[in-house]
């Protein structure tokens, strides 16, 4: 626990989890509420923060393995396109309810007057395209630029169900926060001072203990599904990813049911189901949703009307986040695809090409907004 800044005390009121914030000087703007701090330190109730964080059931059974397979399909490239007058109107329809961000940016615009825009981030599909494999998921350097300048102006966060080492060696950006492992991993930013930078401590690892229990599985699965060709697993620290990506689409039953052998073995942990992977996780109740609560309130936005989180995700998994979100009716989310979905997000967005495009036009709005301050 010495390492991490986050500390786990005994107080009156019950349990209370203290974080570290170093990172004030991204609270520039004249609107943001001042941090309550005492000496950098934020104090979160243990209760609210952790009473989710209670195990689940398991639900392994073979009609949840085809649920998933055909969830998979119908998310996936390879699946089949309704016809084409079908799919205009169900896309017509579709695109009423869940609006282009881009063009609804000066409604967007409107509703952070007087708010701090907190910027949340999927990474896969959302910042980089989805590719065959996934180590090679790089994001441009186009892209790179757009995210440091969003940065720069609205606290920025990276929420991802890789692990968080993994989705930094791709971003590569230390002013950020990153939430790796579905959120169950959460670092700062590293703050640079001249030339000597300094690390950021963990903020955040709620599923701790399940790390040898993590491995063990991983060791498992690479075993079970090395006879199914393509089939990758990977280790995201608190998470385990078996990729179909590059799985012909025939064996896919076969290799989710592997996946479930495997997974009867180990009742703390659940399955969940994202674009072409299957994710393996520890039965806590803590997903991108909760991590986006988590930093809103690090960041000293808890329960404040001062704030406005925009989250920009294209998976199953940001549907958490997307619904918190419309459960607080604050900020937005913003979907990344390019077919309907259903979907908690208010907006849509195609494809990563027009992520970029927002974030260019959310910096360049800030910017012009800013100077026409200094004018007055
Ligand atoms: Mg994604």
């Amino acid at each position: 626990m010495t390492k991490q800044n986050v500390l786990v005390s005994e107080t009156k009121s019950g349990l209370a989890i203290t974080v570290a914030v170093s990172n004030t000087s991204l609270f520039s703007s004249a609107v943001q509420k001042p941090l309550t701090t005492q000496g950098g330190y934020i104090t979160i109730s243990r209760s609210k923060l952790l009473k989710t964080l209670e195990t689940s059931g398991v639900v392994t059974g073979t009609g949840r393995i085809n649920a998933w397979v055909d969830s998979m399909r119908a998310s996936s490239p390879t699946h089949v396109r309704p016809t084409p007058s079908l799919k205009n109107k169900e896309e017509g329809s579709w695109i009423l309810k869940h609006p282009s961000a881009l063009n609804m940016f000066e409604d967007i615009t409107n509703a952070s007057k007087g708010k701090q825009i907190v910027m949340f981030l999927d990474y896969d599909g959302t910042l980089s395209p989805i590719v065959d494999d996934p180590d090679r998921a790089f994001m441009s350097e186009s892209m790179r630029r757009a995210v440091r300048n969003a940065a720069r102006y609205f606290p920025t966060a990276i929420v991802s169900g890789r692990c968080r080492d993994k989705v930094y060696s791709f971003v590569r950006l230390a002013e950020l926060y990153y939430a790796g492992s579905h959120g169950m991993d959460i670092k700062g930013p590293t703050k640079s001072s001249k030339n000597n930078k300094r690390k950021q401590p963990v903020m955040f690892q709620p599923a701790s203990e399940f790390l040898p229990m993590i491995d063990e599985v991983y060791k498992a699965l690479l075993e079970k599904t090395k006879s199914v060709p393509g089939a990758k697993v990977e280790n995201n620290r608190f998470c385990v990813s078996v990729h179909f990506r590059c799985v012909d689409e025939k064996s896919w039953t076969t290799l989710a049911e592997q996946v479930r052998t495997v997974l009867k073995e180990y009742p703390k942990l659940r399955l969940t189901q994202g674009r072409k992977v299957l994710e393996i996780r520890p039965t806590i109740k803590w997903d991108k949703g909760k991590a986006l609560e988590f930093l809103l309130e690090s960041l000293g936005f808890a329960n404040q009307n001062n704030v406005l989180p925009l989250y920009i995700g294209d998976d199953r998994t940001d549907e958490d986040a997307f619904k918190v979100l419309r459960d607080r009716g604050q900020g937005f989310g913003i979907l990344v695809s390019k077919s309907p979905k259903d979907t908690n997000a208010s907006y849509s967005l195609q494809e990563p090409a027009e992520v970029m495009d927002f974030l260019h036009r959310l910096v360049e709005w800030k910017r012009l907004s800013l100077r026409g301050h200094s004018r007055v």
